[in-house]
């Protein structure tokens, strides 16, 4: 029998520390030379790298096609109507209190604090996208990101070696689903099927890609053990517990308090109606692999009307992930905390908002939101080879922030129930 994918990136992971983590030690300790660990750490990033490089091979082509189906499944511009508003209000906001929440609490824990990674900054000269941002104030900061966010030329943003030129491609993208629903007919529905079929082969290709993730993480995992030692350990256990934590107050707080004041349903009984849907989006870190079940529970355990469910869902699979914004911005503030970046306060306020839109452009399956960091990484030029770091213990927190995802959706489904006047069976 195969072993299971996050079996596989959990060996790699065991066999990366036991190997790097004692050559550390006994270079520490003068038993052998240094340039033994230094080598063997200096291979493992070759190994992790050409692993980053497909993951990063792929945003630009996944995000068009994500984004382009996510808009168009909402039908023409009239079918989007009052309903269609509300819900993008309704995501952008929860997505938006995703963030900040996990950025209080990452200042609350500080888990990179102390911890000094900078080795991990190798190579990320140049991929610095905008480093003069520090210096810059925060009305120049959010001018230049909004002038970024329209692309001077989309198919060259497109090609951007770097992915610098990303959020570009998120805005044309929104557009032109945008447009694809506001055209007649023919128009519409070509284009529609043409861009499903495409985001489909995208997702194939990325499920392809993330196979060879015990690889990349068995690289990146000797790079940091033997070139870092023990300390990786001690921050990625603070980092994994920082995320867990903060994704748990939006789980278990905000999310229970919108459905109880603007659902006015009871949120331990919805949570019983979800649980199955929750539970498969734990294990298999998929929201769109759930969405078949997420629909069953919304309406046959939860007894939301079909209308309602059948645009919120779809919609919220590809387009409303709070767990992954939540994700993104705690894992590029500890990023740079770990490599040493000062983000000031407007950086920080950039890491929110294209946490957001990664959130947004991320497909919903296994590690999508991994390949997201690129994005908010290179908005604040960071180095995105730290996202080898993370990698290691990202299985995990795909897992939880996925149900999170998934519960969000479904709080969605329950409010716009209320809010569009039908309400129904509780509960
Ligand atoms: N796995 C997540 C989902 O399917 C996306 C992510 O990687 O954050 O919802």
């Amino acid at each position: 029998m195969k072993l299971k994918l996050h079996y596989q990136i959990l060996i790699a992971m065991i066999i990366g520390a036991g190997v790097g983590l004692p050559l550390n030690i006994l270079a520490d300790q003068g038993d052998i030379d240094v340039s033994i660990p230094r080598t063997l750490a200096m291979y493992g990033k070759g190994v992790g790298d050409v692993f980053l490089r497909l993951l990063s091979m792929i945003v630009a082509p996944l995000i068009v096609t994500s984004l382009i189906t996510g808009v168009t499944s909402t039908g023409n511009a009239k079918g989007l109507g009052k309903l269609g508003g509300r819900t993008m209000i309704y995501y952008m906001s929860t997505s938006m209190i995703a963030i900040i929440t996990g950025m209080l609490v990452f200042n609350l824990i500080s888990p990179g604090q102390g911890a000094n990674l900078a080795l991990l900054e190798q190579g990320a000269e140049n991929l610095s996208a905008t480093p003069h941002l520090v210096e810059h104030t925060l009305g120049q900061t959010m001018w230049n990101q909004l002038f970024t966010l329209i692309p001077g030329n989309p198919f060259h943003s497109l090609v951007d070696p770097g992915n610098r030129s990303i959020l570009g491609v998120i805005f044309f993208s929104i557009l032109f689903g945008v447009f694809i629903n506001a055209s007649g007919d023919d128009t519409r529905k070509s284009l529609t099927i043409f861009f499903h079929g495409a985001y489909e082969v995208m997702m194939k290709m990325t499920m392809f890609i993330i196979r060879f993730a015990p690889i990349g993480v068995l690289g990146f995992m000797l790079y940091a053990s033997a070139g870092k030692g023990i300390e990786v350990f001690r921050a990625l256990g603070w980092y994994v517990l920082t995320v867990a934590l903060a994704l748990s107050v939006h789980a278990f707080i905000t999310l229970p308090l919108i459905l109880l004041f603007l659902a006015k349903r009871s949120p331990t009984q919805y949570f019983k109606a979800m649980s199955p849907a929750l539970l498969t989006a734990f294990s298999t870190a998929s929201s769109n692999g759930t969405l078949p079940l997420t629909l069953t529970c919304v309406e046959e355990r939860a007894g939301i009307n079909n209308r309602i469910s059948s645009f919120v869902l779809p919609l919220g699979a590809t387009i409303n992930m709070d767990g992954t914004a939540l994700y993104e911005a705690v894992a590029v503030l500890f990023i740079a905390q770990v490599t040493g970046h000062e983000l000031a306060f407007g950086q920080q306020v950039i890491v929110a908002i294209t946490a957001l839109l990664a959130s947004i452009g991320a497909a919903g399956i296994p590690h999508a939101g991994t390949v997201m960091m690129v994005v908010v990484l290179s908005a604040v030029g960071l180095p995105i080879s730290a996202v080898g770091l993370i990698l290691a213990v990202d299985r995990v927190l795909d897992m939880y922030r996925t149900s999170i995802n998934v519960w969000s959706d479904s709080t969605a489904c329950a409010v716009m129930d209320r809010m569009m006047g039908k309400p129904t069976v509780t509960p």
